[in-house]
């Protein structure tokens, strides 16, 4: 495998390759249509409303927008999203992504699902990681409990344990399926509780190689410090520290709860702040390489490219088991396909869950996708040039 050459992600014949014309046009409306401010908004609404009081909506739901973000309503339904992914060198990651639930038995079944998708990964290149989320296993509100210090009754203490249980019980296949497994980062309120977990199971699995990846949200202002404490303590107890770097998808949220709740924001006080710290991350993890394995979950560019550099100036070569890119599915192709293309280890979240499940998840695609101050979104620009360079080369 060579070593990197310098990575570009305007090659738009490359990031399209797997589309023929005609589900191009079908992105192209797609994306249109998200790229109404008002339709999304009325659409999401609409959309919610249509499925809780059981109207017809879920055939052109699914063979919209969720077609183009998700890869079915089960694992079999993603069978050819992986294939297709598989066949440029993109690997998938099985994205159960059931929100919301708070139910004892909604948790049982979330971790048998998650084993699920470490069985479906276990001697499968084309599906490199596995991934959840603790409030897909865990009542968020137990989760704050704990965090805050808060006295737990018996019944909650109990509640506790199980999660820590069912967190055991997935990290434990991971490991007996040599399945490597991201921990998804949530909100500030809930994730020392989450980190705390993470650790341990790190501790427990990673003394080999990383099969346990905690996830790094570097919008937070105090996260670079985290991330070297986190380093030190793997140094310490001699395992291996798998992170996913991002840079975080709860912004609004977490600034309006510190204003109303009255306390200092956690976030960065600027975007410029977030890729700092971002890229400085990702610096820590290169000179830190023989204790790192880490995930660029970025659909940045820059940062992108930067990983890219280090990697070239450090000697490695581009599918260097140590470095994973990852996108989501639907977003960025012009960089998940050009990293694969130059051979880099890159791969997709794919969610998937039952329509009514994967709403909000929708809703936060579609919002993502609508115009800002009158300019199409980044992704409906990069249709919108292929259908031309298309067209030129008929
Ligand atoms: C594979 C993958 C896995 C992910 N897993 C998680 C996860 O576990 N937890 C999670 O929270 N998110 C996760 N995300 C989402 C991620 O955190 C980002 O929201 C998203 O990827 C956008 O950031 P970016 O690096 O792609 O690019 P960019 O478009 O360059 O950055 C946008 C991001 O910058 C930050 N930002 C924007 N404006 C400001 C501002 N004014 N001040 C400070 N910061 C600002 C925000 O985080 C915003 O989302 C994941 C993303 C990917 C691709």
């Amino acid at each position: 495998m060579q070593t990197s050459t310098k990575i570009s992600f305007d090659n738009l014949e490359i990031a399209f390759s797997s589309k023929s014309d005609q589900q191009l046009k079908k992105q192209y409306l797609i994306f249109s249509a998200m790229n109404n401010n008002a339709l999304v908004s009325f659409g999401t609404k609409f959309s919610n409303l249509a499925l809780k009081l059981g109207l017809p909506v879920k055939g052109i739901i699914k063979s919209t927008v969720f077609s183009h973000f998700c890869g079915g309503e089960n694992i079999q339904e993603c069978e050819p999203t992986i294939k297709s992914l598989s066949e440029f060198g993109i690997g998938t990651i099985l994205d159960y992504s059931v929100e919301g639930g708070e139910k004892e038995d909604g948790f049982d079944h979330t971790r048998d699902e998650i084993i699920a998708t470490i069985h479906k990964a276990s001697n499968n290149k084309a599906i490199p990681f596995s991934v959840f989320k603790i409030t897909g296993l865990a009542s968020t509100p137990l989760l704050a409990k704990v965090q805050a210090g808060k006295q737990l009754s018996q019944a909650e203490t109990e509640a506790f344990e199980r999660v820590k249980a069912r967190v055991n019980a997935i990290c434990k296949s991971a490991f007996d399926h040599g399945v490597r497994i991201f921990i998804d980062a949530e909100e500030t309120w809930i994730q020392d509780t989450i980190d705390q977990m993470a650790y341990e199971m790190m501790f427990l699995y990673n003394k080999e190689t990383a099969i346990v990846y905690n996830t790094y949200q570097m919008y937070r202002a105090d996260m670079l410090g985290n991330l070297s404490e986190a380093l030190q303590n793997a140094r310490e107890k001699r395992y291996y520290l798998g992170a996913k770097l991002v840079r975080g998808a709860y912004m609004e949220k977490e600034r309006a709860r510190a204003k109303e709740m009255g306390y200092p924001s956690p976030i960065q006080p600027n975007k410029a702040a977030s890729d700092r710290d971002f890229d400085a991350a990702l610096k820590l993890a290169m000179d830190n390489k023989d204790v790192f394995y880490i995930c660029c979950g970025s659909h940045n560019e820059k940062s992108t490219i930067y990983l890219a550099e280090l990697m070239n100036e450090h000697g490695l070569k581009n599918d260097d088991a140590r470095f994973f890119f990852a996108q989501l599915y639907g977003m960025s192709d012009n960089i998940s396909y050009n990293l694969a293309n130059a051979g880099y280890n890159v791969a997709k979240y794919v969610p998937y869950g039952p329509i009514k499940s994967v709403m909000p998840y929708l809703g936060r695609r579609a919002a993502e996708n609508t115009s800002i101050a009158g300019q199409s979104s980044r992704e409906f620009e990069l249709v919108k040039r292929e259908m031309a360079r298309r067209k030129a080369n008929k």
